[in-house]
């Protein structure tokens, strides 16, 4: 079952809700970064929150970027996503190891430590759109819940969840975010807490075996969620031969004469997908 993200509405609009099975999503960022355990569950949660933060945006050009800077050893992650399901992304040191935490869990909080997040959605205006808050619990689910209560005045509940093989490969992953719509009722607040309170953690879910629907369907039982959308999404990266040598081009005159001096082929690596193109020399001497 290849990944997708539901969306959709419940008590006659007062909430809406976003949901999304990311497994081969976060395997496949894995594996092209050669992430260490710790690593796959940080980048694909962030992956995760992507695939549904990006389709919240209205055009098909509009990009949305989720940057992590931290103190913790992982140092920092950043993911983009466009408002068709696509996602792509890294972090900056994917070795990190470190002991698991008392409950046996991947130490996520401390491989981040105290940081920033950062959004920043290029809608197509003269500014993009940047919103910060401080890391609160570096978890990164619950960062993203205090950044739309702070940046966006936007209440939600945010739940990622990365769950790994015993072989460190990625067994499942996948999300939540339910959001409450200007005018929601006190009972629907009420409520909506309520039922978060009652349901098994994403992972456990996920492990149960339950697809996005299944897992809004439980969590707003009673509350008449309507679903609307349902989109492939998955990491696709948009680096291409062309744009790095658009890259190389756009060295200082100093710095490509630098390069051809050295006499030797080059490989330039996609930061996003690990992907290598190769320039010969000739063709570095071409762009001077
Ligand atoms: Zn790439």
């Amino acid at each position: 079952m290849s990944d997708y993200m539901v969306r959709g509405t419940a008590v006659n609009g007062e909430l809406r809700f976003f949901a999304a099975i990311t497994t081969e999503t976060a395997e496949f960022a894995r594996e092209a970064h050669n992430l260490s355990p710790i690593a796959t569950a940080a980048l694909g949660r962030l992956l995760t929150a992507g695939t549904m933060m990006g389709p919240m945006m209205k055009n098909d050009d509009d990009v949305l970027t989720i940057k992590i800077d931290c103190e913790g050893p992982i140092k920092g992650l950043t993911v983009t996503a466009d408002s068709k399901g696509n996602v792509r992304g890294y972090v900056k040191n994917p070795d990190v190891f470190l002991p698991a935490t008392p409950e046996g869990k991947l130490n996520v909080a401390d491989a981040l430590d105290l940081g920033v997040l950062s959004v920043i959605r290029d809608e197509g205006l003269k500014e993009p759109y940047v919103g910060q808050t401080i890391l609160e619990t570096s978890e990164i689910a619950e960062d993203l819940t205090y950044y739309f209560a702070n940046s966006e005045q936007t209440p939600s509940s945010v739940a990622l969840g990365v769950l790994m093989n015993r072989e460190n490969t990625v067994r499942k992953a996948g999300g939540f975010i339910i959001q409450v719509m200007p005018g929601f009722s006190d009972e629907t607040a009420a409520a909506l807490e309520e039922r978060l309170s009652k349901i098994p953690s994403v992972t456990t879910m996920l492990d149960e075996g339950l697809m996005p629907e299944d897992i809004m369907n439980r969590l707003l039982e009673g509350m008449d969620p309507v679903f609307t959308d349902k989109i492939p999404v998955g990491f696709r990266c948009t680096c291409s031969r062309e744009h790095t040598a658009d890259m190389l081009r756009a060295l200082s005159k100093e710095e490509l004469r630098e390069i051809v001096d050295e006499g030797k082929d080059i490989e330039v690596k996609c930061n996003f997908c690990g992907k290598a193109y190769n320039f010969t020399v000739a063709e570095l001497q071409e762009m001077l």
